[in-house]
């Protein structure tokens, strides 16, 4: 039986601490908690680090975290040789904030740089140093000079970063709003959730689970590390933290 347990970073991405219960730990030590703050590897976002502190002070460093059974299910899958806790047990949650927040300032500029290059998305990995969106272009002619400039353009402009929540039918009616190309967003749940970016979503909107910035100002100085050609109609673009090196 999957478990389902309340994702609270999905309503807010900036906790870094919170309390929660046990619910279960699997046979494979995988502790199950009925909320959480660690986000779950999916979508090319790596899941949360941190650590789970019991009431007597034992802390369990927890080395990943992943879903289960179904999406809903979260477990925390400690470093090896932990305590293991009891189900029932309160535990106080604290995830490596210092990472978390690399990865959400990450995950947020490879949403501008879809927005920067209007092109089918055919896979994303984040890290806290370097991330990469792969789009089915042929050559479009990009110079990673030039895209830097415009995604720097786009992080000065300082827009709101938030998500809301619509219908199936709503996306239905909007199929513009998919840009992954062999990814569907999950239906069927009733309900997607939609990261925009600018007033009305004026810059972007697309349906995604990650944790992302507030602000593209939050972002900083990122550049475009290199443009590779992946195949004839492939180009992984690479992000990297930091003002484009000169030369
Ligand atoms: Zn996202």
């Amino acid at each position: 039986m999957a478990f389902v347990t309340e994702a609270v970073f999905r309503d807010d991405s900036y906790l870094r601490e919170t309390e929660a219960k046990v619910v279960a730990v699997n046979d494979r030590g995988g502790i199950i908690l009925d909320r959480t703050i660690f986000y779950a590897t999916s979508g090319g976002q790596p899941g949360d680090t941190g650590s789970l502190v019991r009431s007597d002070g034992g802390r369990i460093a927890v080395a990943a975290t992943v879903t289960g059974e179904t999406k809903d299910e979260i477990i925390h899958v400690p470093a090896l040789e932990q305590p293991v806790p009891s189900v029932g047990e309160t535990i106080q949650l604290a995830i490596d904030w210092p990472r978390r927040h690399l990865l959400m300032r990450m995950h947020a500029a490879c949403h501008l740089l879809t927005v920067v290059c209007p092109y089918p998305i055919t896979g994303a990995s984040v890290s806290e140093d370097d991330s990469r969106v792969d789009f089915d272009i042929p050559d479009a002619g990009f110079t990673k000079e030039e895209v830097t400039a415009r995604l720097m353009e786009l992080v000065r402009a300082d827009y709101p970063i938030y998500t809301r929540w619509i219908s199936d039918d709503e996306l239905g009616a909007n199929p513009t709003l998919v840009k992954s190309k062999n990814v569907r967003p999950p239906s069927g749940t009733g309900k997607i959730r939609l990261v925009c970016i600018g007033d009305n979503a004026s810059v972007d909107s697309q349906p995604c689970g990650g944790t992302h910035v507030a602000s593209t100002a939050e972002i900083g100085d990122i550049h475009i590390g290199k443009i590779e050609k992946k195949g004839r109609e492939n180009r992984r673009f690479r992000i990297r933290f930091g003002a484009m090196p000169a030369n």
